[in-house]
Parts: C-alpha cells; sequence; structure tokens
C-alpha cells in the first residue's frame, strides 16, 4: 500500500521499500518472526521498537481486544478534535479548497468517522464522533519545494508562531501540499501522507503530511477521474481520512496499532467497500455534506475487528 514509509529500520535495506508500505510491513514481520512486536510510525508501517525499556513501559499497559489492534497505553483524542489545514504551495483557482474544506466540515457526526468510537484509552474513555474544522492558513513556499520531515513541523511551527493559527493541543495541523512539492523522505515512493506529532512551542501538536496525488496518480490516488472532477483533491480526501483517524486513536504514536505496527486506518487501506457511480463516470462510496467522495474503509475494533465504510 501507499501509506507508508519512512521511519527506515536500519537493519533493513530501503529497497524493501521499493515494494511499498504493505509489503514492507508483512516483510517486517515475516523477517523478525510472529513473536516481534512492532511500533509504528505513522506511516503506515511497524518499526521494531527503539529501546527495550520503552517497549517494556508502553506494554504496560497494553490491552488485547480480539479484534486485531492492540491498545498499548497512550492517550486517544477526546472531545471534538479540531482540524487545521495549512495550503502549501500554490493553490489559486484549484478547487481542492472547496471539495477538502466541505470534507473537513463534514466528517464529524458521519457514519464513517463513528468507526473511531470503538477506540477509548486507559480510563475506557471512548474517542467521540465529534470533528470541528476551525480555519485555514496559506504558505507560499516558505521552505521550497522540495520538504524533509522536518520541514513540515517547521511550516506548522510557523504558521502557529506567526499567529495565522491559534496553538491547539486537542487538533490535528495538516500541511497540504500542492503537485510542485515534494516531501523527499518518500512521497509517492513510500506513502501518500503520514501523521505524527512534535514539541511545537511548548505543546504537543499533533501534525499531519498530505502529498497532492497530481504528482503520481499511480501511486496515490485511487481513480483519474473522480467525483468532484478534481483526482488530485478528492485522492487527498481519502488521505485526510486516513491520517486523522490514525491521529485520534493513536495521536502519539503509543496507543492504538496492531501487532505489526499498523494503525487502524492501515489495517483498510485502498479498500473501499460498496461502491457507486457518480454522473462523471467516477466511483464514490459515500456523501457528506452533499459532496461525493471515494474514501477508504477504517477498522472497527469490535465484532472481532473488520474493514468498514461506517458504523
Ligand atoms: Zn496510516
Amino acid at each position: 500500500m501507499r501509506f507508508t514509509k519512512t521511519v527506515l529500520v536500519s537493519c533493513l535495506a530501503s529497497a524493501l521499500f521499493l515494494f511499498g508500505s504493505a509489503h514492507a510491513a508483512t516483510v517486517l514481520q515475516a523477517a523478525h518472526g510472529d513473536e516481534q512486536e512492532l511500533a509504528p510510525t505513522g506511516k503506515g508501517y511497524g518499526v521494531p521498537f527503539a529501546h527495550p525499556s520503552a517497549f517494556a513501559k508502553s506494554t504496560g499497559g497494553a490491552k488485547t481486544t480480539n479484534n486485531g489492534i492492540v491498545y498499548h497505553g497512550g492517550p486517544v483524542m477526546l472531545g471534538t478534535t479540531n482540524v487545521y489545514y495549512i495550503w502549501y504551495g500554490n493553490w489559486s483557482g484549484n478547487t481542492a479548497g472547496t471539495i477538502l474544506t466541505n470534507l473537513a466540515q463534514s466528517m464529524g457526526g458521519s457514519p464513517y468517522f463513528n468507526i473511531n468510537t470503538t477506540y477509548y484509552d486507559g480510563s475506557n474513555t471512548h474517542v467521540s464522533n465529534a470533528v470541528n474544522y476551525v480555519k485555514a492558513t496559506n504558505d507560499n513556499y516558505s521552505l521550497g519545494t522540495a520538504l524533509g520531515d522536518a520541514d513540515i513541523q517547521t511550516i506548522v511551527s510557523n504558521a502557529i508562531s506567526s499567529g495565522a493559527l491559534p496553538k491547539d493541543t486537542n487538533a490535528v495541523y495538516f500541511v497540504l501540499t500542492s503537485a510542485d512539492v515534494n516531501e523527499t523522505s518518500g512521497f509517492c515512493t513510500q506513502y501518500c501522507g503520514w501523521h505524527t506529532h512534535g514539541s511545537i512551542l511548548g505543546s504537543d501538536i499533533k501534525y499531519s503530511f498530505i502529498g497532492n496525488p497530481d504528482r503520481c496518480p499511480s501511486s496515490c490516488a485511487a481513480q483519474t477521474t473522480s467525483p468532484n472532477g478534481n483526482a488530485g483533491a478528492d485522492g487527498m480526501a481519502s488521505i485526510i481520512s486516513h491520517e486523522l483517524e490514525e491521529a485520534v486513536t493513536d495521536p502519539d504514536l503509543n496507543a492504538w496499532y496492531d501487532r505489526r505496527g499498523q494503525e487502524n486506518a492501515d489495517k483498510c487501506a485502498w479498500t473501499f467497500g460498496t461502491e457507486y457511480t457518480v454522473a462523471n463516470g467516477s466511483k464514490a462510496n459515500m456523501n457528506l455534506g452533499g459532496m461525493d467522495y471515494l474514501i477508504q474503509q477504517n477498522w472497527v475494533n469490535a465484532g472481532g475487528g473488520y474493514c468498514a465504510l461506517h458504523l
């Protein structure tokens, strides 16, 4: 699959990732055997825990659910999760603004996002089906067109320190890049997006990189004719959904993931459930806020665990 990558395992050749993330995860599992548990990277595949002590500590709160995904003791995002967009690069004249703002405005309360309410923390407090799109800002190539992982955090930090966006610890900040922008740690070859967290201006901030699949439709877009006539933006809708549901259930990469290091959305990447055909002949599988989207399924943490479009 294509939602993976980055934090490479030193003992494994990068050639592994030529096969894509799902394969990488599979190979990692095979290479280390079924007894080795892996930690999530936020990019779709697991890596061995860096420190045995960290492993022991995190598994102290581990809880098996028999649903194919395990709780590792860390926080989930509770209450209403706020969403901020940072439009990086050149988005002028692009309908992505309409398509993806509507997505974020319509995600909360949807039957699709409701799947995340099957996840909870150590106090048995469940994730809420509540997402609030707050606002967006623009970044006119402040760090150029070739971004590294650290640059994404800098872009988020700059948006906050400048006052363009508030500092919000119950939020996910999405850096949305135009098609002329590369993320050099592996966009289009190892992943299409990723999420993580970091210390920004003294607070733990959750953020995500979302690349534009127009840069590499064969790797990061499910279809080239898309429900809203913008294959890049429609592809980003599924990637944003993927990273949002992972950020909510595994914000610090120490809560919900399986023994291969796969978070909830990783387990259903590139599966779309029941589809329908829209007027332009493309496929969709849900309508949110009056617009059709083709969005990947998510993992239900109940009933033994399974991929679904709604709950
Ligand atoms: Zn993922």
